[in-house]
């Protein structure tokens, strides 16, 4: 058995009941096995069994207390997974279906995430199974403030420093950051995604939708294509899939598609920056469902369906796919159907949205794919760019951020290609990044001797 395959097992073995970590153990580990040959002293310094194991996982009681006075207790998870080339940083998501396992592949792709965008950052994850859907504002604040008052003892501008995902946006991180200022009576860098009022940076909530888009027309460029003109689909309604709809739009594009975890919106018409704007609204302060958007503008509307169920079910030709909702969200059937129906770019705004089959057949029909860990990187960047900001006390503008973000974005694309290329592997954007991310952190930790 090779080294990597002996890792894959021990992962497996170890850890049984942690499915979404073993597929992304698995997705990466397997095209790292050229790695093993060019450099016998990761092998040696038994580097890959080392990645795969956090550097230390937190697991905590978050007690609460809801509306009608009922104490609610939900469990919080903080991975800090990888620090070789820098503090930790990554996200926290608050959905039902948080678990270790959820926390711990987000944690590992975060790594690779993070060492691809130049900057100097180490991986890390967390959350809860906290469900903010449902809840009221007042809930959502004792929720987080709860949360917080255990995270605060791990965390800091120097050490970890956390931002948004899923169920995690502007409300969250204010109510996080506030508490954590009360506790600590410091006004420091240690979230980011922060209101600009405190020490946000403009063009963070837009950097993971427009950096997936800039990603995307890089990929489109390999074959003299962009986004003009074409059909677009976006699955998702939340930060991500907003503001990819909103790039799309500005480079030409057309979106047909949203979702939310309830039902799907498709709107032949296009998704425009007007429409965009409901959604904005519909979403992020009113808090209500995509559905709305099919009553309002009369568009069609399938419920309990995905966006990626409905495309192969109606038969509905897209150019482009941009998942940006959350992991496993397109299978083999949906992959299958995109192809059939002339789909010619994947782009992952959402991470580890296609499950190994779909990503094996987009690859076999020679497919622009890319997967989240490159295309997502421009929010991961964006935070970086507020560490940087926060650090050096002053603020850049909208247009030297978007310009950072665009070269970031060109800088991760060109790296995927030409790791690719040197591995034998050209067009394969899932070998490069793995093994672009891969190699600096490796070189890392192998600098530092075992610790
Ligand atoms: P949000 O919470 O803002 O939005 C998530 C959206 O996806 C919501 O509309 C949600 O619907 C929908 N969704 C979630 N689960 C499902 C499901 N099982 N089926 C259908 N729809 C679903 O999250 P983000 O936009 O921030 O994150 C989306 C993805 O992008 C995640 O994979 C995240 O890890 C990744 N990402 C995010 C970054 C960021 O900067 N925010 C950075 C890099 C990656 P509902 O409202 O019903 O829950």
């Amino acid at each position: 058995m090779s080294v990597i395959q002996e890792v894959i097992a021990k992962v497996k073995q170890i850890d049984p009941d942690q499915p979404e970590f073993h597929q992304a153990v698995e997705e990466v580990m397997e095209t790292l096995e050229p790695t093993t040959k060019r450099h016998p002293e990761f092998v040696k310094a038994n580097i890959y069994e080392r990645i795969v194991e956090p550097e230390r996982s937190v697991i905590f009681r978050v007690p609460w207390v809801d509306e009608k006075g009922n104490v609610r207790v939900n469990r919080g998870f903080r991975i800090q997974f990888n620090n070789a080339i820098g503090p930790f940083k990554g996200g926290l998501r608050f959905h039902a279906s948080v678990n270790l396992g959820i926390i711990k592949f987000l944690g590992f792709e975060q790594t690779f995430n993070n060492a691809l965008t130049t900057l100097p950052m180490g991986g890390a994850k967390g959350g809860s199974d906290f469900d903010p859907k449902g809840k009221s504002d007042g809930e959502v604040m004792r929720f987080c403030q709860a949360f917080m008052r255990e995270l605060f003892r791990h965390i800091g501008p120097e050490t970890d420093v956390p931002a948004g995902d899923i169920g995690v946006g502007g409300r969250e991180i204010g109510y996080l950051y506030g508490y954590y200022k009360k506790i600590r009576n410091e006004h420091t860098g240690v979230l980011t995604g922060k209101g600009l009022e405190y020490g946000g940076s403009v063009i963070r909530p837009e950097a993971t939708g427009y950096g997936t888009t800039y990603f995307a027309a890089e990929m489109l460029a390999t074959r003299g294509l962009d986004f003009k003109g074409k059909i677009v689909a976006v699955s998702g309604a939340g930060n991500v899939a907003q503001y990819a709809v909103e790039k799309v739009n500005q480079l030409g594009g057309k979106v047909i598609t949203l979702c939310d975890s309830s039902a799907t919106v498709v709107d032949e018409q296009g998704i425009d920056a007007k429409k965009c704007r409901y959604v904005m609204e519909l979403k992020n302060v009113k808090r209500g469902r995509i559905k709305e958007y099919a009553d309002k503008y009369n568009t069609a509307c399938f419920e309990g369906a995905s966006v990626w169920d409905v495309i192969r079910d109606q038969g509905i030709k897209v150019d482009i796919a941009m998942p940006s909702a959350t992991q496993n969200e397109i299978d083999a059937s949906h992959a299958a159907s995109l192809v059939k129906n002339g789909c010619i770019c994947v782009a992952e705004g959402a991470n580890m949205p296609s499950t190994p089959d779909a990503v094996k057949i987009f690859q076999e029909n020679n497919m622009l794919y890319a997967p989240g860990k490159a295309v997502n990187a421009g929010g991961v960047a964006t935070s970086g760019l507020e560490m940087s900001q926060n650090s050096m006390k002053l603020t850049w503008t909208r247009e030297e951020v978007d310009k950072r973000l665009l070269i970031i974005m060109k800088s991760i694309h060109k790296a995927c290609v030409e790791t690719a290329e040197t591995y034998g592997k050209k067009g394969d954007y899932v070998t490069g990044a793995n093994i672009a991310g891969f190699i600096k952190v490796a070189n890392a930790m192998l600098a530092y001797g075992v610790v």
